[in-house]
């Protein structure tokens, strides 16, 4: 089957990209394996015209009747390699294979999480006991006791964000702060941000707190931000060559095009700001950037 584009991902950026491509009569398909971060938001409640909040999953379902509504077409297995074709490229699931003129990368990123059992990770997430976005939910948080699980440069800035929102903040490593910058340690006494040295040995989940096991005793959070980087799933883009930062996330330019031809990405998967709006905002325009790079060989798309 060959199709105009086909979309890897389905998360706010793919299936963004689906709606408009699909309404600009184009034959789309997304594939999907389920593993990305907006499924996993218990309530969203900066995400525009959602004054009551909504859940990522809620919002992922929406978005994915929207698109069938207009036509897109939808395959849930995991990608696993993406070739280069005379005409356009290869794109090989689990469950099938099918070429398109174009390909569309809206794989996200994935969260490196703390050292705990899966189950009481998930049940932690949907309590609120654990948040990984301050940006989203640091709000949320304000005035409570939070921990942020970390060190180095991400976890020095991610508890400097965190302490506009509460007095009460510490900075926890998994086992030393040996990466934590002289100016770094003096500029989190001066805030009054705490320093406490793991190794962490434990969690425990309250009805609304969460505990954690380190030498100087069992503390107690309301909650805790994992500041532990992310896995950039930019595997495929870099099988084909496409520039990449030094983190992995996909170099494009101001249209989403990669540096390889007819091949464009959105969301997580590129550099910038990791929220909703900004991967809605980049998949219209990727969007928009195939439709008319395909009419640049052929104007006149539908007939
Ligand atoms: C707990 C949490 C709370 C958050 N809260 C908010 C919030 O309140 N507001 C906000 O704006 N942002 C929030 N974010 C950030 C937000 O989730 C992301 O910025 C957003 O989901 C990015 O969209 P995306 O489509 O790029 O990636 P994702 O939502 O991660 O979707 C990527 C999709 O690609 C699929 N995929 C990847 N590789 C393959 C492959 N090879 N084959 C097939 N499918 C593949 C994945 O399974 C997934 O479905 C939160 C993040 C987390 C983790």
């Amino acid at each position: 089957m060959f199709y105009d584009c086909a979309v890897i991902g389905g998360g706010p950026a793919g299936l963004t990209a689906a709606i408009y491509l699909a309404r600009f009569h184009l034959k789309v398909i997304v594939h999907d394996d389920r593993r990305g971060r907006a499924v996993t938001i218990p309530m969203t409640r900066n995400h525009a015209g959602y004054p009551d909040g909504i859940s990522g999953y809620e919002l992922v379902e929406r978005m994915r009747n929207q698109a069938t509504g207009y036509g897109a077409e939808f395959c849930s297995a995991e990608v696993v390699s993406l070739e280069k074709s005379t005409d356009g490229f290869v794109v090989s699931s689990k469950s099938q294979v099918i070429e398109a003129k174009t390909v569309l990368l809206a794989t996200g990123v994935i969260n490196h999480r703390p050292p705990m059992p899966a189950r009481m990770h998930d049940e932690a997430l949907a309590k609120g006991l654990i948040r990984y976005c301050p940006v989203c939910d640091g709000f949320e948080v304000t005035d409570h006791a939070v921990g942020v699980i970390g060190t180095g440069e991400h976890g020095f800035r991610e508890a400097l964000f965190l302490r506009s929102y509460s007095a009460d903040v510490s900075l926890i490593s998994l086992d030393d702060h040996h990466n934590l910058l002289e100016d770094q340690t003096e500029a989190l006494m001066r805030h009054g941000i705490k320093i406490v040295t793991g190794p962490v040995t434990g969690f425990t989940l309250q009805a609304e707190a969460i505990t954690i096991e380190v030498p100087a005793g069992a503390l107690c959070y309301s909650t805790i931000y994992p500041a532990l980087g992310t896995e950039v799933r930019s595997g495929l883009a870099r099988s084909l060559g496409a520039d990449c930062t030094e983190e992995g996330c996909v170099e494009v330019d101001r249209h989403q095009r990669t540096t390889v031809s007819g091949l464009y990405a959105a969301g997580d998967v590129v550099p910038g700001l990791d929220q909703i709006s900004h991967a809605m905002g980049q998949a219209s325009v990727a969007a928009t950037a195939i439709r008319n790079d395909l009419s640049a060989q052929n104007p006149i798309l539908r007939f």
